[in-house]
C-alpha cells in the first residue's frame, strides 16, 4: 500500500482505514470482550479509527496499545477541561494556522490520522474536521508571506504525512519559496502507527525542501517494530532530522522502565526524544492525567541511568495558549554561604563550591 500521489484526492483520503464499521464480529469482541454498546455510544462522540497495522500490535483489550486507540466509556464522563486548552482557535489569524510564539507558526495542514488517539488535544476536531481547502490554504501561505518574523513553520494537524505526496510537495515547495521561512517542521504518528506510509517516494521528496526537522509521536515501547524502524531509517538517510514527543498517559507509559527503554530504542533508530508532554487539559481524557510530579519522578529516575541524548525535556502547555514550558526536577537543596548544597544522580547530598559572594545571585535563579 502506497501514496500514489493524485489517485487519492486533494485533500487525503489516501487511507487505507478499518473503520468501525468495516470490522468484522470477531475484530470488535477481540477489541471489547465485555460491552460493544458502551464503546459505540463514546464513538458517536468520539469517533475511532484503528488500522490494521495497529490492530496487530494490539495484543489484549486494556494493554497500552488499546488504551491509546480504543474508546473508552470514562471519555464522556469527564466534564472537567476545555474543548480547546491551549486556546489554539483564538490564536488562529486564518483558520488553521496557530500564531502563538513570535517566530514560529504551527500550521494544521491535514485533517486525517493513522489513528484517533483518546487523548489527543484536538478531539474537538474529529467530529467537524476542517479540511485544508484550496482558500485556507492560500490564506495561511499569505499570512507566512506577510510575516517576516516566521521562521520556522511546524506542519500538524491530523498528520501530514498522510497528504497525498503531490500535496504535501506542493505545500513545502510553497514554503521553501519564502525566503523568511527557514526551517521546516513536521509533526506526525505515521511512523509509529501507519508505517507503511513512510515509502522512498517520500523520504526523496522531503529530501529536496531540507532542513526539514520530523517530530514522531511514539508513545510505548511497543510502537517500535521492524516496520516502524524501517520507516525511521528511510526518512533519516535522506537526511531528515529526527525527534520524538511523547504524551504521558496514566496506565499506558507513566513508569520510568517503560519510558527509559522507549527512549534508549529511539535513539537506536535515530530518533532523538524531544519532549514528554503533560497531558492538556482536554475534556474528555482526565483518565489519563498523571500528578506533574510523575514526570519529574521519571526524568529523575532516568536521569544519567540512560545516555544524556536520550532524555527529552518535560513540557507542561499552559492552557490559554500561554505556552509550554519546561520543568525540571530540582537538584539544589540549598546555598549555605559560598557552597552549593546539592544532590548528586543517585540522591547523596554533596557540595559545590561557588565563586566569593555568587550565592545570593544564584538563589534567585535556583528560588532557594
Ligand atoms: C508546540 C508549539 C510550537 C513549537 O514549539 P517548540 O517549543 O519550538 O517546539 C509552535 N507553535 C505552537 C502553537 C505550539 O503549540
Ligand atoms: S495522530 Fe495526533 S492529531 Fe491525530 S489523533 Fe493522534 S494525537 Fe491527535
Amino acid at each position: 500500500m502506497m501514496i500514489e500521489g493524485d489517485t487519492c484526492g486533494p485533500y487525503g483520503a489516501a487511507n487505507d482505514h478499518v473503520e468501525e464499521s468495516s470490522l468484522s464480529p470477531d475484530a470488535l469482541a477481540r477489541l471489547w470482550p465485555d460491552d460493544v454498546q458502551e464503546i459505540k455510544r463514546v464513538a458517536k462522540v468520539f469517533p475511532f479509527r484503528i488500522n490494521r497495522y495497529v490492530m496487530g500490535l494490539i495484543r489484549s483489550p486494556g494493554d497500552p496499545i488499546w488504551r491509546q486507540a480504543v474508546p473508552d466509556i470514562q471519555e464522556l464522563e469527564d466534564l472537567t477541561g476545555w474543548e480547546d486548552p491551549l486556546a489554539e482557535e483564538t490564536l488562529s489569524p486564518v483558520p488553521n494556522l496557530v500564531h502563538r510564539y513570535p517566530n514560529r507558526v504551527l500550521w494544521l495542514v491535514s485533517h486525517e490520522c493513522a489513528m484517533y488517539c483518546r487523548f489527543c488535544t484536538r478531539k474537538r476536531r474529529w467530529q467537524a474536521p476542517l479540511p485544508m481547502t484550496d482558500d485556507i490554504f492560500r490564506a495561511g501561505l499569505d499570512y507566512i508571506r506577510r510575516h517576516a518574523e516566521v521562521k520556522d513553520v511546524l506542519l500538524s494537524g491530523g498528520d501530514p504525512l498522510l497528504l497525498p505526496l503531490s500535496r504535501l510537495e506542493n505545500i513545502l515547495a510553497a514554503l521553501s519559496k519564502i525566503s523568511h521561512v527557514e526551517i521546516i517542521r513536521i509533526g506526525t504518528r505515521v511512523p509509529s502507527m501507519f508505517p507503511e506510509k513512510v515509502t522512498v517516494q517520500l523520504a526523496e521528496m522531503l529530501a529536496r525542501y531540507h532542513p526539514i526537522f520530523i517530530n514522531i509521536h511514539f508513545n510505548h515501547p511497543r510502537e517500535i517494530t521492524s516496520e516502524s524502524r524501517r520507516a525511521c531509517m528511510l526518512l533519516a538517510n535522506a537526511g531528515v532530522v529526527l525527534g520524538s514527543q511523547t504524551v504521558l498517559l496514566k496506565g499506558v507509559n507513566d513508569e520510568a522502565g517503560t519510558l527509559g527503554e522507549l527512549f534508549h530504542n529511539l535513539l537506536t533508530m535515530r530518533v532523538r526524544p524531544y519532549y514528554l508532554m503533560q497531558m492538556d487539559l482536554t475534556r474528555g481524557t482526565a483518565h489519563f492525567r498523571t500528578p506533574i510530579a510523575v514526570g519529574l519522578q521519571i526524568l529523575r529516575a532516568l536521569r544519567n541511568r540512560i545516555s544524556g541524548l536520550a532524555m527529552p525535556q518535560f513540557v507542561v502547555d499552559l492552557p490559554e495558549g500561554r505556552g509550554k514550558v519546561v520543568l525540571t526536577p530540582n537538584s539544589v537543596d540549598a546555598i549555605e554561604g559560598d557552597l552549593l548544597v546539592i544532590r548528586d544522580y543517585q540522591g547523596n547530598q554533596c557540595q559545590y563550591p561557588l565563586l566569593p559572594g555568587e550565592g545570593t545571585e544564584l538563589g534567585r535563579w535556583l528560588a532557594v
